[in-house]
């Protein structure tokens, strides 16, 4: 098993405020469709024509094909490159639905939406100390993230365990603890490969994606699609 690399900095990642601008800026773009072909490390806008998304259902108003390009926006995010965190921008397409003319952002199947790191890199997180009971301060002393950011990304999970244990109790009982407790499911979840089958599963049975917390304290989130037609899944990215 490859161990996570995280840089030797020291110091905390030091958002800018033109960075925290662009996160809170893709925060407009509520409806989104997740797209599980690409990741966010090979991701690009140019990918996409009209034709991709001809057999898309529209997760507002649910005409199928009906979608036009409509520009794209930029977005912040902390994903693994060459093993490491890497804080980065990507340009995130933006599509029409031609019938309720509304916009969708469509989203790599590794981005959490709504939050800045990767799919990989907050389970890399959770991995370092639930399993490999690696201590908050040492994790945040190997990356480049404060231990208050650590405490809240764990804390996330936490928030999420009992909608994962649904999870599993829905698609393979046998598998899913009497009791479940945070390493529990976490193994399990680690079992699950590769982990963007675990988002696009996810997502398609509670119509959101995992660790998502914006709407869980009050609000109705987005329905949010998923692109058909294409084979998701490609390989495996990383090895957490
Ligand atoms: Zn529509």
């Amino acid at each position: 098993m490859e161990k996570p690399h995280f840089p030797g900095r020291k110091s905390s990642p030091n958002l800018s405020q033109k960075n925290i601008a662009i996160l809170f800026r893709c925060f407009k773009n509520k409806f989104m469709v997740y797209d599980f072909c690409h990741l966010c490390n090979t991701y690009s806008k140019d990918f996409y024509t009209a034709g991709y998304f001809s057999r898309t259902v529209c997760p507002k108003c649910g005409s199928v094909g009906r979608f036009k390009l409509h520009g794209s926006y930029v977005r912040y995010i902390i994903l693994f490159r060459d093993f490491k965190p890497s804080h980065e921008e990507i340009e995130v397409k933006r599509i029409m639905c031609k019938s309720c003319k509304t916009t969708h952002a469509v989203l790599p199947g590794d981005i959490i939406a709504y939050k800045l790191l990767s799919l990989f890199v907050f389970l890399s997180i959770l991995i370092s100390f639930h399993i490999k009971k690696i201590p908050v301060l040492k994790i945040a002393g190997e990356s480049n993230f404060s231990f208050q950011f650590i405490y809240a990304m764990l804390n996330v999970y936490i928030i999420y365990i009992n909608r994962i244990h649904q999870f599993f109790k829905e698609t393979v009982p046998a598998s899913a603890p009497l009791f479940p407790g945070a390493l529990e499911l976490l193994t399990l979840l680690k079992s699950y490969d590769p982990y963007t089958k675990f988002q696009y599963y996810y997502i398609k049975i509670n119509n959101s994606p995992c660790f998502m917390c914006k709407f869980l304290n009050g609000g109705k989130p987005p329905p949010i699609g998923i692109i058909s037609g294409h084979t998701p899944f490609k390989g495996r990215q990383h090895n957490l």
